[in-house]
Parts: structure tokens; C-alpha cells; sequence
């Protein structure tokens, strides 16, 4: 496995790496949501072709200083996961190296980025799919793997490089759980004891309001209402957001007759986790 812990190294060795070539970006942290995107980005690309890792705490998308000053950084335990996956080529960069202290460009998206996250994380999105955009220059990958955990990540980046003719393929994986139904999330080791116990609350509760539709539930307002219910037996958690959108716009629905997402951000303290459940009519 090749290291690059800079951009003029990964460009010296990008061109002799065999293609197809498959992108997984992460911010490191690696848990098995990460390494299922790794062994997907495997079996896309063949045993000849070449599995790419990017490990880098995007600083431009963070939009609370403490989420990226307290975001888990260890490194060499990641190479090693990323290695034992089978990844072919890791690029660990750091801030300084990815961004001129003068550069002046970014990629926005200025309609799926108003709803769910982007409106709670002011310029969150504009970061992310502006080092994505950075990333697929660099790597020059015929595709790139992405989590549905992050869905309007997903949504995002698939319009981005739709809108912006992008010549890569996305290519989106499932969500990953631990036993108890909790999304993996690299924000989970922040956690407390106590708050990782109730975490599965967050999916339950979405599940149990899912279950609504399967009794004839058409409106938006009583599923939101058993989620928030659900959610509020928490005495730990505080919701940021809870919507329920259209699966394709990310547009808030009154009555869901097209397939639908339920998405909910919530706080435990200063960390925050997501989740989300497809509603299918
Ligand atoms: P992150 O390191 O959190 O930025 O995530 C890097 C990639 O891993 C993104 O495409 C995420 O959507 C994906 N990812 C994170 N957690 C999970 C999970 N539990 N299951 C599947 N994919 C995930």
C-alpha cells in the first residue's frame, strides 16, 4: 500500500497506478461503515485496479470550531485498517497543503443544500463538495464510493457532478450499524457511556414512526409527530432537525405519494449525529 501525505507526492505516483481507478473520501476515524465503502470500491474496480483512501478533516466544512478541533485523528490505526481492507493508495494531506492561505474558489449547490443539514450547518456542503471537487481532480477516478448514511451528502455530490459534468461515476453504499441499530459514525466514540447506550433511540424512533406508512399513514404530520414522540423519551438528546422530505428534491412533503426520506440530526451535548429512513409509498 502506497502512502501520500501530500499533494506532490500523490501526483507523482497517480499516473502509474493501474485503472480503473475507485475513490473512497473520509475524514479518517475509520470504523466498518468506512471499510464496507473500501471493499464496495474493491469490487468495482477488479483485483487489478486500484482502491484510493483519502484521509483528511476537511477544515472548510466544519461549521462549529469544537466539531473540528474534537474530531478523532488517528492516524495510524486508519492506515492500518486501510490497509488490512485491501486500499492500494492512501492520501493523508494536511490543511495546509490542500488549501493556498489566499485560494478564492469553491463549488456550492444552491438548492439541495438549503434543506435537512445545510440549514442547520451554514456553508457545510459549500466545503464538502468543493474538497470532493478537488479530490476527483486529483485522482482522476473513474468512480468514488460515498455512504447513504450522509444521503444528502450523496444527493449532493451526485448533482454536482451531474451539473458540473464531472466525468466520474458515484456510486452510493448503505448505511453500516452496530448491533443495536446506532449508525456508525466516527462521532460516536465522543460519546459518553450513558449516551451511547440511549443512541439507538434516534433509530427506533424513526422506525417506529416509519412504521406508520405500513397502517396507511399518507400524511407528514402524524409520522413526524410519533418520531419527535419517540425521540423525545430521550432525556439526553436535543433535536436539531426532524423533516420529513421528498427522496429526490429534499423538498419538505405534507403528504408523501413518492418515495420519501425521514431525517433527523440530534445532539448529545456537542455531538451531533444523523439518521435517516426511506418512506416508500
Ligand atoms: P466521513 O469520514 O464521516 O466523512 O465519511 C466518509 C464516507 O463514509 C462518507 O461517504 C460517509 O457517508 C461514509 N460513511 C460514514 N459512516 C457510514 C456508515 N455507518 N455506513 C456507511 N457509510 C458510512
Amino acid at each position: 500500500m502506497i502512502v501520500a501525505a501530500d499533494t506532490a507526492a500523490l501526483l507523482e505516483k497517480i499516473d502509474a497506478m493501474p485503472r480503473p481507478l475507485c475513490l473512497v473520501p473520509t475524514m479518517g476515524a475509520l470504523h466498518e461503515g468506512h471499510l464496507a465503502l473500501i471493499h464496495e470500491a474493491r469490487r468495482v474496480v477488479g483485483p487489478t485496479g486500484t482502491v484510493a483512501v483519502s484521509i483528511f478533516v476537511n477544515p472548510i466544512q466544519f461549521d462549529r470550531k469544537e466539531d473540528l478541533e474534537k474530531y478523532p485523528r488517528p492516524l495510524s490505526a486508519d492506515l492500518a485498517a486501510c490497509e488490512a481492507a485491501g486500499a492500494d493508495l492512501v492520501f493523508t494531506p494536511e490543511a495546509g497543503q490542500m488549501y493556498h492561505a489566499d485560494h478564492s474558489i469553491t463549488v456550492s449547490e444552491n438548492r439541495l443544500s438549503s434543506f435537512l443539514c445545510g440549514a442547520s450547518r451554514p456553508g457545510h456542503f459549500s466545503g464538502v463538495c468543493t474538497v470532493v471537487m478537488k479530490l476527483f481532480m486529483l485522482f482522476r477516478a473513474q468512480s468514488a464510493v460515498f455512504g447513504k448514511k450522509d444521503f444528502q451528502q450523496l444527493a449532493i455530490i451526485k448533482r454536482m457532478v451531474r451539473d458540473l459534468n464531472v466525468p466520474i461515476e458515484i456510486i452510493g453504499h448503505a448505511t453500516i450499524r452496530e448491533a443495536d441499530g446506532l449508525a456508525m459514525s466516527s462521532r460516536n466514540v465522543r460519546l459518553s457511556p450513558e449516551q451511547r447506550a440511549d443512541a439507538p433511540i434516534i433509530r427506533r424512533s424513526l422506525t417506529a414512526a416509519r412504521d406508520l406508512l405500513s397502517l396507511g399513514e399518507r400524511q407528514a404530520e402524524p409520522i413526524l409527530a410519533a418520531a419527535r414522540h419517540h425521540l423525545e423519551k430521550s432525556q439526553m438528546l436535543k433535536i436539531d432537525y426532524l423533516s420529513l422530505v421528498d427522496a429526490e428534491t429534499l423538498e419538505p412533503v405534507a403528504t408523501i405519494r413518492r418515495p420519501a426520506i425521514l431525517a433527523t440530526a440530534c445532539f448529545y451535548e456537542s455531538v451531533r449525529l444523523i439518521d435517516h429512513v426511506e418512506l416508500l409509498p
